[in-house]
């Protein structure tokens, strides 16, 4: 999901859909907006792109205030339905609250057992439902604290933005800091005390011009409201564990997360990876979109020519967001297509990001192959996905994972290449800055490729003693 927060500008709302909009690549499922005017709260949700919930001026004029905060949608609980739409709004006894949250709670459906039987009444199947109950229902005296108490009873990877009438804006990281949050400014409201803008990624900053501040760190709490803002650390210093598959797929590559660029990122992993994994081939042909930065990366570093050798049509989603299989398999031929001259006659590396299901990866070869490639190499920009996330990225259950049921020979076969290579660990860490993943080792999660959750995963044991 994408979270994007405005704080003491006109026209808040204008500049958070501007932001989602820049978010999109984070969840296409549905979109919404809660602004606050100083007396009342307004919200505005939908299911579909930001452009098709926020493109009309009259529903944008129905969100006033100089205060307003964002979510795009990417279900990883719940279904897809209007009522998980975020921002979840509620009013409790200090009055109005909204919520946005990026990432995954490991232990809500265990809170929410508990929650239940003291009598809360869930309205949504959303695991961000659990702080709204857990903040109304805390005996502490003040929003803030209520706050503190809520989050130092959920586990999990969560990047939150709340919207308060008395503190304003609540940003924060989990203590792991798994997702990404960063802050920014506004320029010309510093007299103000305004212009205080937080978002996933600093792509939605650039586009409504505010200046990149810092990233919020791993377990900071930042308050935001007329005095100023305000961190607060109440997890201390547990060191960061941020989600390397940011950096390989999920982030926009003109994104700079903790410091380092997206793009330059991906293109080093590129070329780690033509370094490991090296082939004769014609010309490098990356999957488009995620696999252009690296596939540039990997054409530089073996010396083989670059080429578009597969067109993408931009007016598809994200195929792996769909949430059926039926419209996943459809979605990649709508999304896809074979440049001819490209690849006729020629021996193709293709490098992608990850191999999820497989299925992606089979179409692609089948038909880079009927456009006439005498050879087709797979180059993979990820470790092999052996596990599923339990922390806020879609991947499916253990089961549906290709390379945790297939060996590598066996993938090859079923996928159609005249090789396979994924980078390794110490290749991926390297292009990330370090000397080898032990270099690195509690830099990043990685649970996905090693089954090392840094988070423990109290439903998932839960269900399996039961
Ligand atoms: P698959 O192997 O599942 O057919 O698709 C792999 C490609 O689609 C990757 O290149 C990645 O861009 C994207 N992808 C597809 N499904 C998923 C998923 O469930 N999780 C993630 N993280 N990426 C996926
Ligand atoms: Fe990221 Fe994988 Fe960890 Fe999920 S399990 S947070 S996708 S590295
Ligand atoms: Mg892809």
């Amino acid at each position: 999901c994408g979270v994007f927060g405005v704080w003491g500008v006109p026209d808040a709302s204008a500049l958070t859909a501007l932001g989602l909009h820049a978010l999109q690549h984070r969840g296409q499922e549905a979109a919404g907006i809660v602004s606050f005017d100083n007396e009342r709260f307004h919200q505005h949700k939908g299911l579909g792109l930001v452009g098709d919930v926020f493109g009309d001026s009259r529903v944008m004029a129905t969100l006033p205030g100089s205060v307003a905060i964002g979510h795009n949608r990417y279900a990883t609980t719940g279904g897809t339905h209007v009522r998980n739409v975020q921002p979840l709004y509620a009013d409790y006894e200090f009055g109005g609250l909204a919520v946005a949250h990026n990432g995954n709670l490991t232990n809500s459906a265990t809170l929410k057992q508990a929650l239940v039987k003291r009598g809360c009444i869930f309205h949504s199947s959303t695991d961000t439902e659990v702080f709204i109950h857990l903040i109304a229902i805390s005996l502490y005296t003040t929003v803030l604290d209520r706050f503190i108490d809520a989050v130092k009873q959920v586990k999990g990877a969560y990047s939150l933005i709340t919207l308060t009438p008395d503190d304003g804006l609540i940003g924060m990281r989990d203590p792991l800091g798994v997702r990404p949050l960063v802050l920014g400014r506004m320029p010309g409201y510093e007299d103000s005390n305004g212009g205080w803008v937080l978002s996933s990624e600093t792509c939605a900053l650039d586009i409504i011009g505010a200046e990149y501040v810092r990233d919020i760190e791993p377990g900071e709490i930042v308050v935001i409201n007329s005095e100023g803002l305000r961190s607060l650390r109440p997890f201390g210093d547990q060191g960061g564990r941020f989600c390397v598959f940011e950096y390989i797929y999920f982030a926009r590559p003109d994104s700079v997360l903790e410091g380092q660029p997206v793009y330059e990122a991906r293109k080093r992993i590129g070329a780690e990876l033509a370094r490991e994994t090296a082939v004769e081939a014609d010309v490098v042909v990356p999957v488009p979109d995620s696999g252009v930065p690296s596939a540039i990366g990997y054409a530089a570093e073996s010396g083989i020519p670059f080429e578009l050798g597969i067109i993408r049509n931009h007016y598809v989603g994200r195929t792996f967001i769909e949430p059926t299989d039926q419209i996943r398999n459809l979605g990649v031929k709508m999304k896809h297509s074979a440049n001819r001259p490209v690849l006729a006659g020629r021996r193709v590396v293709l490098v992608d990001d990850s191999i999820v299901r497989g299925t992606t990866s089979r179409k692609i070869v089948d038909m880079v192959r009927a456009a006439g490639a005498t050879e087709v190499h797979m180059r993979i920009t990820s470790p092999p996905t052996r596990h599923p996330c339990f922390y806020g990225i879609d991947t499916p259950e253990e089961s549906k994972l290709m390379a945790a049921t297939h060996t590598m020979e066996e993938m090859a076969a079923v996928i159609g290449v005249d090789s396979l290579a994924f980078i390794s660990f110490d290749g991926l860490y390297r292009a990330l800055g370090h000397e080898s993943r032990t270099d690195g080792a509690g830099r990043y999660c990685d649970a996905c490729f090693t089954g090392d959750y840094p988070i423990t995963l109290v439903d998932k044991e839960g269900n399996l003693v039961s």
